[in-house]
């Protein structure tokens, strides 16, 4: 077996100093850890030797023997051949500081509770654009958990449990990953340590029963898609009559005409060509009524026009957003004989001939010929 330097294998310099050395072994565990590489028996041998590198560059005293005496040196310093006896409640809590407890479950020991059930519940609530901006009363039709009464929320034969068979009572599974060992929930008795040996038949095992309800909420204004409202105390029952909260997830349709970016609201406004040349006041829509927009002569296409407040009223209390109205000048698609005589004069009476001629919008054709020929 041939032995790969520490320094080495976290690709670090021999002086490097301690916060190198972790983030280097952060990159190197997580660039060879057995769930991104499943099946991968070279990776997990790397995975192992990262691992015991940064045991051992990362503490002070076994480094200073490992730079002077190399692997051999460490024999009797806690370090013991083919792995590490006793160590992996360290590395669990190093893992857990790197990766947070998400990284292969190690260490999230849930509360021991004996009903198999979560407490919160969640519903989705769609509403129209206009309820979202103005708020509205809502019927909620939902269905929340109660503790079966014959097994108390067991799931259990007349509620009787016994120690579970699958984690021995202690609540974990312990699942070897190469030389690591990673705690996990028990998968059977989801941590309790207590398991039916016999379901519960009234309730199926399942531990509840389900009971349909409704009621009226109010949804207050500004509200928008992607936000949870909490409704205290409407959630699931446990046994021992603790309510979970139910949250209300909210979806909102979109508007053909409206546009909602946060409290802003845009849309735009079809001029006619006529009205952008002229200038002038012209009402509009917003929100809460019609509102004039004075539009400049010569106003141009896509130009925005911003009023301020005209917006959605914060649902966090914080103001009232803009509408912003976007221009689009729209032309006649077709033209009737009168018309076109008409626009015709108008035409000439700015002194444009209908015929061309030398203009200087000409010279920029002879210009960009120049450049082609
Ligand atoms: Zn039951
Ligand atoms: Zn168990």
């Amino acid at each position: 077996m041939t032995e790969i330097d520490y320094y080495e294998l976290l690709e670090v310099s021999r002086d490097a100093d301690k916060s190198v050395i972790k983030k280097a072994y952060r990159k190197m565990a997580m660039k060879y850890h057995p769930d991104k590489n499943p099946g991968d028996s070279e990776a997990e041998e790397s995975f192992k030797a990262v691992n015991e590198a940064y045991q051992v560059l990362s503490d002070q005293e076994k480094r200073a023997i490992y730079d002077r005496h190399g692997k051999a040196g460490l024999e009797g310093h806690g370090q013991q051949r083919g792995g590490f006896s006793g160590g992996f409640d360290d590395l669990g809590s190093v893992f857990e500081e790197m990766f947070g407890s998400s990284f292969g479950g190690g260490g999230s020991r849930r509360q021991r509770k004996s009903y198999n059930y979560n407490l919160d519940v969640a519903v989705e609530v769609r509403l129209e654009f206009n309820e979202a901006i103005f708020g509205c009363k809502k019927d909620i039709k939902y269905h929340y958990k109660t503790a079966c009464k014959s097994c108390k929320g067991t799931g259990a034969k007349d509620g009787k449990l016994s120690t579970c068979s699958t984690c021995a009572g202690q609540g974990q599974v312990h699942a070897r990953q190469g030389f690591m060992t990673f705690a996990q929930t028990c998968p059977t008795c989801q941590g309790s340590g207590q398991a039916a040996s016999a379901s519960c038949k009234k309730c199926n095992g399942t531990g509840y029963d389900e009971v349909k309800d409704n009621f009226k909420v109010d949804i207050p204004e500004g509200v928008n898609d992607g936000m949870r409202i909490r409704v205290s105390n409407k959630g699931n029952i446990a046994p021992d009559g603790t309510r979970g909260d139910l949250y209300l997830e909210v979806s909102v349709k979109e508007d053909s005409h409206f546009v909602r970016h946060d409290d802003d609201i845009y849309y735009e406004a079809p001029i006619f060509f006529t009205q952008v040349a002229l200038g002038g006041k012209i009402t509009i829509p917003g929100l809460r009524g019609e509102l004039e927009l004075e539009i400049p002569a010569g106003a141009k296409d896509k130009q925005q026009f911003t009023f301020k407040n005209e917006g959605v009223k914060s649902v966090q209390g914080y103001g009232k957003g803009n509408l912003v109205v976007q221009i689009k000048i729209e032309y006649p698609k077709k033209l009737d004989n009168e018309q076109k005589e008409l626009l015709e004069k108008l035409q000439e009476s700015f002194g444009v001939e209908s015929k061309p001629h030398e203009t200087s919008f000409e010279g920029m054709f002879e210009k960009a010929k120049k450049w082609f020929s």
